[in-house]
């Protein structure tokens, strides 16, 4: 029998423990779903939540229900891999034969006061504590820092949430550079529309409790600041003797096992995932059907089978611009912009879509519904 331990119950960490746990069923492997929290956070809804939405609540027994998994309580503190143990903050230790690592991400804060007198959507507690603050301000100045996707959802929602605040995104690059010309200059009229003010081609020196300081000593005075700008691998990680990336992700074969230690998987957020055009950054769009492919790994290892490559191909960039506007770009498999996009009515629903998709896929994994080629379709592979 199997010892196989996932860690963090989030969006892949659920995929691949559902799915790992049918196919270990009949070779009798034991499956636990190490978590911090009884519930499944909604990351892709972090933002909702910071700027007051009230969303359902999913507790993660409910999710797993008739999977055979265990769901364990627990903040993971320590990771030894070369004795296969993850350690509890309280105290308890738990080995494997095989381990499915899960963990997400934190924000990239290493600007000078950053993790101090910045938020950041590391969990939900965060969230719900930056919408308590923002809730106590009659007027003022939230800055978000970070022109990505995430800082782009933010601003405009806070903005939209909050007429009264003034919402300043601060962005090294044009927010969605990444995007098509049509569809960015959708976003930009949208931001207009808020009143969000874009600062662009700003780097950021230092956050403080009342300001951020750009680079070049300008401060602009902050009430709350948000800090989006990039991820990277929990801190636990670079002491489990994982090899790592520069960002602190463990880094995987074409089969998702860690390099260095392939008895470990690593999935989503917290793994350096090469493809031919590159290594995927962190989206829902690529963690779950990498959590659904190292599962399928294990199991074939389990099996004395040779494991499949993980293919992926992005399909499209879903922006949410409050809660009566949105832009979707589609794109090619390695994310740069096809000529369609979505906006307005029809792009909210399509982003709802996304967000909502992840529990249904969850049910009708358990029901051994879902097969692998529809993944791969989802993902872009022709
Ligand atoms: C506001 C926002 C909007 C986004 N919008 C999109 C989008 O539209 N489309 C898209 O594809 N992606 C989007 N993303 C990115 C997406 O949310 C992440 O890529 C995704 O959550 C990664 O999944 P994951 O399972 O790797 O990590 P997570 O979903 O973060 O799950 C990690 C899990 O591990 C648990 N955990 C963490 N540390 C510990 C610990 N030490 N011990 C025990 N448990 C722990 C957490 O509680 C959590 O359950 C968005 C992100 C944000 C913040």
């Amino acid at each position: 029998m199997s010892n196989i331990l996932v860690l963090g119950a989030g969006y892949t960490g659920i995929a691949a423990a559902v799915r790992v746990a049918a196919k270990t069923r009949r070779v009798g492997g034991r499956v636990r779903l190490v978590n911090a929290s009884p519930t499944f956070t909604e990351r892709l809804r972090l933002h909702q939540t910071a700027a007051g939405e009230s969303l359902a609540v999913h507790p993660l027994d409910e999710i797993v229900a008739g999977t055979g998994l265990d769901v364990v309580l627990g903040r993971v503190a320590r990771l030894d891999a070369a004795r296969h143990e993850a350690h509890l903050d309280d105290g308890r230790v738990l080995g494997y034969d095989k381990l499915i690592y899960a963990l997400g991400a934190v924000a990239d804060a290493s600007v000078p006061g950053a993790d101090s007198h910045a938020y950041t959507f590391y969990d939900h507690e965060q969230a719900v504590r930056l919408c308590g603050h923002l809730g106590t301000l009659r007027s003022g100045t939230v800055v978000v820092v970070g022109g990505g996707l995430t800082g782009i959802e933010s601003a405009a929602e806070f903005a939209e949430a909050h007429p009264r605040l003034h919402v300043v995104l601060l962005s090294r690059g044009r927010p969605g550079s990444m995007m098509g010309e049509r569809a960015r200059a959708h976003l930009d009229a949208a931001l207009e529309r808020l009143c969000v003010e874009v600062r662009t081609g700003v780097e950021v020196h230092k956050v403080l409790p009342d300001a951020v300081e750009l680079v070049g000593g300008e401060l602009i005075h902050s009430d709350v600041t948000l800090w989006t700008a990039g991820t990277r691998g929990l801190p636990l990680v670079a002491g489990s003797g994982l090899s790592v990336d520069a960002r602190d992700r463990i880094v995987v074969d074409s089969a998702l096992r860690s390099v260095s230690h392939p008895d470990v998987y690593a999935v989503g957020d917290a793994a350096a995932v090469t493809q031919k055009f590159g290594v995927l950054h962190g989206t829902c769009q690529g963690g779950i059907p990498t959590g659904l492919h190292a599962a399928d790994s294990l199991a074939a290892t389990l099996r004395g089978k040779t494991p499949k490559q993980f293919r992926f191909g992005y399909i499209h960039q879903p922006v949410s611009l409050g809660r009566k506007d949105a832009v979707i770009q589609f794109t090619r498999p390695d994310d740069s912009p096809r000529r369609w996009y979505l906006k307005g009515r029809a792009a909210v629903a399509y982003k709802e879509m996304v967000s909502s998709s992840p529990l249904p896929t969850y049910r009708l994994l358990k029901r051994g519904l879902v097969p692998v080629r529809a993944f791969a379709l989802s993902a872009g592979i022709p």
